[in-house]
């Protein structure tokens, strides 16, 4: 294996193997920690997104992948599981160094809580009935689920092996073949991901790795032979990416941005809520979708609210991702550090009040590093309360009563997360069938590998994890038996 913390990457993986770019354009990538660029990556180009779909589409009409019966692929997806968990050091280490996410977090998350999903989707893989019957109403049909095709998974920087995994799971599993185009902010793991592959004898073609901006998901999305795009990112790219689709009927999944809230009613017991303060509100810096950006606090224990959440905020500790202590690392790149200082500034000049943080750390002049930040006075109409930052930022927005909580929850144009809490699980239930999201939790905020996970309205369209993940990759025909 070549160093992949250093030099320049030239190739992308293409029918089993790596093989040099056609494009010649390069991508920096920058560690967030140090401001230094260490490698370079390709920036696909049209012939090198042909080259990938071209090998998935003979993959997927002559090798034979999508016939094998499902347990066959499981068996694939749990050697990949352990290829994975073998480079669980080596990954966390580099994904540290593209994207500035603490060590001991990166490493669980790309290692154990990658496969994780591999040996999921094995499992579901296992019990997958191709083929039913039913019989109902004097007719009998065969119900036949077949794979969708060639799938084209894009996804971003913020968990990039994890995010590769809820596609890539679930599309092996159903006997899709794959072209995977990684975030250019986070690629580098890629690389090891395709070593992994030819580890687990994925055959050549099943799945191939492209490299690249935007355009080069662009042209992936638009390619003719792709037949299904799973697509995680920004609403506006999802945008794109959904009308892409639209001009050939292939089938979307779409996962994007958030601005979930945290509905403290005003029984809430808040020795619940405070701890989850670092780990739901602002998780790797705030760079993640479904965090609970915005708490809506009764008016009556406003302060109350805005003083526990302080505490939590200004207790954390910034500091270098390689630094066992930190709580707190950089952001990924100095455009998003730009664009959460600009969100910063708009909400000081929408009137709302900075109460800790709002500012970078004095101790470190190097990094894309921001304070840990917590609003007051908010008002639901703040581009800070309407607007996905992804930053370590927490608006705090008062209410006076309950309908009025649910309609400031409800509020924005996404729909991703939400949490309620309270000290009757009965009146938790009530709201959490109201709060217009896909996942919500009660006294708690929590994903889970079963559960079905994506947003409703600007959030997106469809779901990852669970049974419903695997038939995101699958189509359904009805084939009438002849009744001689
Ligand atoms: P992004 O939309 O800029 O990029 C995501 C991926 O799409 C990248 O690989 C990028 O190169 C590619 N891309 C960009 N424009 C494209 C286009 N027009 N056509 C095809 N591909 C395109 O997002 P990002 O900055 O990498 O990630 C942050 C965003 O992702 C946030 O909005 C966050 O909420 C969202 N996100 C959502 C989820 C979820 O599950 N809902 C999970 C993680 C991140």
């Amino acid at each position: 294996m070549v160093d992949l913390m250093n030099g320049e990457h030239a190739d992308i993986y293409v029918a089993g193997r790596l093989r040099p770019s056609h494009s010649r354009a390069r991508i920096l990538v920058v560690n967030p920690a140090d401001e230094q660029g260490f490698a370079t990556i390709p920036d696909g180009d049209k012939e090198d997104v042909s080259a990938a779909v071209g090998a998935a589409r003979e993959a997927f009409e002559n090798s034979g992948w999508p016939q094998l019966p499902p347990s066959k692929r499981a068996n694939y997806l749990r050697r990949l599981a352990r290829a994975i968990d073998s480079r669980a050091e080596q990954l966390g280490a580099i994904v540290t160094a593209e994207i500035g996410m603490p060590l001991a977090s990166s490493v669980q998350s790309n290692g154990s809580g990658t496969s994780k999903y591999y040996d999921y989707y094995a499992e579901l893989a296992d019990q997958l009935e191709v083929e039913s019957e039913r019989v109902g109403h004097g007719l009998r049909t065969i119900i036949r689920r077949e794979p969708v095709g060639v799938a084209g998974l894009i996804v971003p920087w913020n968990g990039p092996q994890g995010a590769i995994a809820w596609k890539l799971g679930p599309a092996l599993a159903a006997g899709c073949t794959t072209v995977i185009k990684p975030s250019p902010e986070a690629s580098l793991d890629s690389y090891m991901l395709a070593e992994a592959l030819d580890e687990a004898g994925i055959p050549p073609g099943v799945v191939n790795i492209v490299f690249g901006g935007r355009e080069t998901g662009a042209l992936l999305a638009a390619h003719p032979g792709v037949d299904k795009v799973s697509f995680t990112g920004s609403t506006g790219a999802g945008r794109q990416v959904a009308l892409a689709c639209a001009n050939r009927f292939a089938r979307v999944t779409l996962e994007l941005g958030g601005k979930s809230g945290a509905l403290l009613l005003d029984d809430a017991d808040l020795d619940t809520f405070f701890p989850l303060v670092a780990p739901a509100c602002i998780p790797f810096s705030g760079q993640i979708c479904h965090a609970l950006t915005r708490v809506i606090a009764p008016r009556a224990r406003y302060m109350e609210v805005v003083e526990g959440i302080t505490a939590k905020m200004a207790g954390l500790l910034v500091g270098h991702p390689l630094d066992p202590a930190t709580q707190v690392g950089p952001l990924v790149s100095r455009r998003q550090r730009d664009r959460v200082e600009e969100y910063i500034a708009s909400g000081r000049a929408q009137g709302a009040k900075v109460v800790t943080g709002g500012c970078r750390p004095e101790s470190l002049d190097v990094g894309y590093y921001i304070q840990p930040t917590v609003f007051r006075d908010v008002d639901s109409t703040m581009r800070i309360a309407q607007e996905e930052i992804f930053g370590p930022v927490v608006s705090v927005i008062p209410y006076d009563n309950e309908e009025e909580a649910l309609a400031i929850c409800n509020g924005t144009t996404y729909g991703l997360g939400g949490a309620v809490f309270t000290s009757e699980p009965e009146r938790g239930m009530a709201i959490a069938r109201r709060i217009a999201a896909g996942v919500v939790g009660i006294n708690r905020y929590t994903l889970h590998i079963d559960a079905p996970f994506g947003g409703v309205k600007g959030s997106g369209l469809g779901r990852e994890l669970g049974p419903e993940g695997l038939a995101a990759f699958l189509e359904t025909k009805s084939i009438f038996p002849s009744q001689s």
